[in-house]
């Protein structure tokens, strides 16, 4: 293992990209009213979360789920301080998201050819063209674009996938001017072991500020994941879902996504500088779940509600 992290960037503020209105709520079969999604943002906006990812302008018909973004980016109370990105697959996608005056856009692809066929039917390198004149129309306009590469450690197709592989999707990704990557263990597979060698082989090519993890908790190694690229990396951008809503219907057997609140409970408890409030997490979680009909994933959401409470730093 390479050492990344310093004293310093363990005093970096960490920061929780809330995933669960657009990663969380694609996956459930049921639509969610549109009212009830601007109350579950609003909610979120209030927690201490920097990021939201509130909606996507991917065709209705391919996720009809989420067909109702456009309204929900008008309506939605934007709080300082919080930027609220939508998935964005093609130029179509981006008129909307501009219509919505959509601060950031996400654009995604993976590290595995079989994935991004089951997924978005293209190779990597043909999503990549796709993805070209999506990002650059993002930038002149002044939006942010983060790249979400998916499969990055495991795919449910082609197994274990080399660390050079991701890094050379990630390097592309860069080359095309995206801001910030996400990488994600979409199976939920990953081990801290397989985390560390892909740390090390993509952490010297990006600044560690424009890095973030997606990590999924199908075999319950999400927390210890985020533990290792905190400690051991100074990776300071988590995304997560609260109640760890999501999944992913190309990834047989991946439940959903690292619980918002574990994370932030087991960051805060390791001396991690985060500003969210794990309390006001695990409500909205319980607002999902009554949206949902099933029960939060998350550990925190089991524990008596009295002994929740880490004290909120302001950092
Ligand atoms: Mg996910």
């Amino acid at each position: 293992m390479l050492s990344f992290a310093t004293d310093e960037s363990r005093r970096l503020p960490v920061r929780i990209i809330e995933v669960s209105p657009r990663d969380g709520l694609q996956h459930e079969a049921l639509f969610v009213p549109t009212a009830r999604k601007i109350d579950l943002i609003n909610a979120l906006s209030r927690s201490g979360v920097t990021e939201i990812e509130a909606g996507s302008f991917i065709s209705p018909a391919a996720v009809p789920q989420l067909a109702d973004s456009d309204e929900v980016f008008r309506a939605i109370d934007r709080v300082p301080g919080v930027t609220y990105s939508a998935l964005v697959p093609n130029e179509r996608g981006l008129e909307r998201a501009r219509a919505a005056a959509v601060q950031k856009i996400a654009v995604f692809t993976a590290a595995s050819d079989s994935f991004t066929r089951h997924n978005i039917k293209a190779t990597v390198r043909e999503s990549l063209v796709r993805f070209t004149p999506v990002i650059q129309g993002a930038k002149r306009d002044g939006m942010l674009v983060r790249g979400y590469i998916s499969t990055a450690v495991w795919c449910p197709y082609e197994g274990r996938m080399a660390p050079q592989i991701t890094l050379d999707v990630m390097r592309r990704l860069l080359d095309l001017g995206v801001d910030d990557i996400s990488l994600g263990d979409t199976l939920g597979r990953a081990s801290p072991a397989d985390m560390r060698a892909l740390l090390d082989a993509v952490m010297p090519h990006i600044e560690p500020v424009r890095l973030s993890l997606h990590v999924h908790d199908t075999y319950g190694m999400a927390v210890a994941n985020v533990l290792t690229a905190w400690e051991g990396y100074g990776i300071t951008a988590f995304d997560c879902s609260a109640g760890g809503l999501g999944g992913c219907p190309y990834a047989p057997g991946a439940s959903g996504n690292a619980a918002t609140e574990d994370v932030v409970f087991a960051l805060k408890a390791s001396g991690a500088p985060i500003a969210v409030d794990e309390e006001l997490i695990v409500d909205c979680a319980r607002r999902l779940s009554a949206l949902t009909g099933h029960p939060p994933h998350s550990r925190l959401s089991q524990v008596p509600p009295s002994h929740i409470r880490q004290p909120v730093l302001k950092v």
